[in-house]
């Protein structure tokens, strides 16, 4: 099976074909073509089975390439995540597969001066990457507005549970339009990874590989 059938635009596959991909991981297979469809996802995958494709070529088809009426301030995909370096990974993912696409994307995280980070957001970003922690501080100053949002993903929730980012999740949900698709992906499903899923996610699919 190759990637053609997966429903993914001809940037996207040209850009998988760059990257030397020949054929879908098992993640890729079943979370593609669902995300494309704009369903919400649970998804239980460890790193190394290419999730991070799994989840970003679906969501760069799922965007519409041009930014529709928007503030600059607004953004349409956010991906949170809980560490700065899992943040670039999937910043630099978000732009190697979107590098014949016209999207705007952004790194968000603690440690470093806010001011540069409020300043992208500024100019227009379509597709945020980032800690919660800092993520809720840039939001707190209203720095950012989710009220454009259509998707969100939760990349490795069992570690930012264990990371103690549930408050700032929860507090950053409540800024979020109710009606978007929300992705959830975790190495474990452990009673607290259902019981965030069943308040997060609407009649997902759920993805096992
Ligand atoms: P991840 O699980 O997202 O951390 O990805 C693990 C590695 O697999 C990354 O280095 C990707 O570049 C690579 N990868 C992702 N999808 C594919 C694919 N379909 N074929 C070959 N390698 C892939």
């Amino acid at each position: 099976m190759s990637f053609n059938t997966l429903g993914l635009s001809e940037p996207l596959l040209k850009a998988v074909k760059e990257q030397g991909y020949t054929e879908p991981t098992p993640i890729q297979k079943q979370a593609i073509p669902v995300i494309i469809n704009k369903k919400d996802v649970l998804a239980a995958a460890q790193t190394g089975t290419g999730k991070t494709a799994g989840f970003t070529l679906p969501l760069l088809q799922r965007l519409d390439q041009t930014r529709p009426q928007m503030k600059k301030q607004q953004i349409r995909a956010l991906v949170l995540t809980p560490t700065r370096e899992l943040a670039a990974q999937v910043a630099e993912s978000v732009k190697l597969y979107g590098k014949h696409m016209p999207y705007r994307s952004t790194m968000i995280f603690g440690g470093v001066g806010i001011n540069p980070q409020l300043a992208t957001i500024r100019k227009g970003v379509d597709i945020v990457i980032a800690t919660p922690g800092r993520l809720l501080d840039i939001a707190g100053q209203k720095g950012i507005d989710f009220s454009a949002l259509e998707v969100l993903i939760l990349d490795e929730a069992d570690r930012m549970l264990d990371m103690g980012f549930i408050h700032d999740i929860k507090k950053l949900m409540k800024m979020m339009p109710q009606k978007k698709q929300t992705l959830l992906f975790s190495a474990t499903f452990s009673p607290e990874i259902k019981k965030l899923a069943s308040g997060l996610l609407n009649k997902p699919e759920t993805i096992e590989v």
